[in-house]
């Protein structure tokens, strides 16, 4: 993910420079068909070297005043030439610029103010969809979000209880900040919208940021196939991004079949982002106790859920089987 981000910003770079050669390009096309045109741009840079040149000395102390107004007068006969040169060889003024992307920041990606530099929101939402493909986002949830959840979906004896847990975990996501150490444990019976709700923590999360989804059964399957040579990331490297991202959100937990080699990458993640207090949301068909008692095999598994009890001060229920209509 990081070195993804480096790659934007390098490609951004290369960018820049293919824009700025383009331009060159183009000014030198210009200035060979239009030679009174390439004068004036002469004379000009040379003027305003000048002027620079004689601010730098005043600076020091030398008085030169009348000096600089002299040559700002000779820029802006300059400018007055060009502006009806331009106009002469029906030039558009606007091309002279390079044609940058975006205006606001010339493609650098990052806009100053008052001294400060802030990342332009060009460089913001190319994060942003960086951030969307690698949260790995089935599509059924894709377009999750609180504003669409529609509890009428729910049986009326549990529609009230989604609607308080979806609004707990609301505001969870609005105070989650990176590094709290956060987490939220969500259980309940297979269809009752637990990964639909894991879609509107990651759409509402994934603007400040990296978020992964997954579920862990599926995860083991793409660890496995690491163990095929010609396989393009290592098992440690999908360990990695999976300790490391921002925020976890772990689907359908205990689904997989607790064998020491799950156990033994499950406790290496969840002990890893506890001891870096990086926020975590699970859900699960099974309760904390129930996934003791399923992990139990293994001297793996009462560290996990041990951990887990620790980081989910929170624990949800969501009741009833949204699978029919949804
Ligand atoms: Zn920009």
């Amino acid at each position: 993910m990081r070195d993804e981000l480096s790659h934007i910003r390098n490609q951004e770079d290369e960018e820049r420079k293919i824009i700025l050669a383009e331009h060159k390009k183009y000014m030198d096309n210009l200035f060979a068909r239009y030679p009174q045109l390439k004068e004036n741009f002469e004379r000009a840079d040379d003027v305003l070297k000048q002027i620079i040149s004689a601010t730098f000395r005043k600076f020091k102390g030398e008085s030169l005043e009348e000096g600089i107004v002299a040559l700002e007068t000779r820029l802006d006969e300059l400018m007055a030439e060009r502006r009806s040169l331009l106009k002469e060889y029906n030039i558009d003024p606007l091309s002279l610029q390079p044609r940058w992307n975006c205006e606001l920041c010339q493609d650098t990606g990052m806009i100053s103010k008052e001294g400060l530099y802030f990342a332009c929101p060009c460089a913001q939402e190319k994060r942003i969809r960086l951030y969307r493909k690698h949260a790995n986002l089935p599509s059924r949830i894709a377009n999750a979000t609180f504003a669409a959840a529609n509890f009428d979906l729910y049986q009326p004896e549990f529609r009230e209880q989604a609607k308080q847990n979806y609004a707990y975990v609301q505001r969870f996501c609005e105070h989650l900040k990176r590094d709290s150490g956060q987490g939220l444990f969500i259980h309940g019976t297979t269809g009752s919208g637990k990964s639909f709700l894991l879609g509107c923590i990651a759409n509402y999360l994934l603007e400040h940021m990296s978020v992964r989804y997954l579920v862990y059964a599926d995860f083991l399957d793409s660890l496995r196939a690491t163990f095929n040579r010609e396989a393009e990331q290592s098992e440690q490297q999908l360990v990695d991004e999976v300790k490391n991202v921002d925020l976890l959100l772990l689907d359908d937990l205990g689904l997989e079949k607790p064998t020491e080699f799950s156990l033994k990458n499950l406790a290496q993640i969840i002990d890893y982002r506890y001891r870096n207090l990086k926020p975590l949301v699970v859900t699960s068909n099974f309760t904390l106790p129930e996934l003791v008692r399923r992990f139990q095999t293994d001297l793996y598994g009462e560290r996990i859920v041990w951990r887990l009890g620790e980081m989910c001060s929170n624990i949800l229920e969501l009741k009833g089987n949204l699978r029919m209509i949804l």
